[in-house]
């Protein structure tokens, strides 16, 4: 059961996955691709489980030991658990 929204403080939420940009340590930006989130449906506040959170640490702290410095674009990762 989720607890109510630490916002507004709604417990209505709804599952998406979204995209979003993180900077590695080495300073490349990365962009994880289906990100599993529940939304508040009333204010939109999004929040992200230990495990998902632990998981994305993890593909950023992969991503940088990749050496991106030649292509210049923003690699994708796939969120798979
Ligand atoms: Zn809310």
């Amino acid at each position: 059961m989720l607890n109510p929204c630490t916002v507004c403080g709604n417990t209505n939420y709804e599952h998406r996955a979204i995209k979003h940009v993180f900077t590695a340590p080495n300073g490349d930006q990365i962009l994880i691709d289906n990100i599993p989130v529940t939304v508040c449906t009333q204010c939109g506040e999004q929040t992200l489980s230990f495990e998902t959170t632990e998981h994305i640490m993890e593909i950023v702290k992969a991503a940088s030991n990749h050496t991106l410095v030649a292509a210049r674009k923003m690699p994708v990762y796939e969120f798979a658990a």
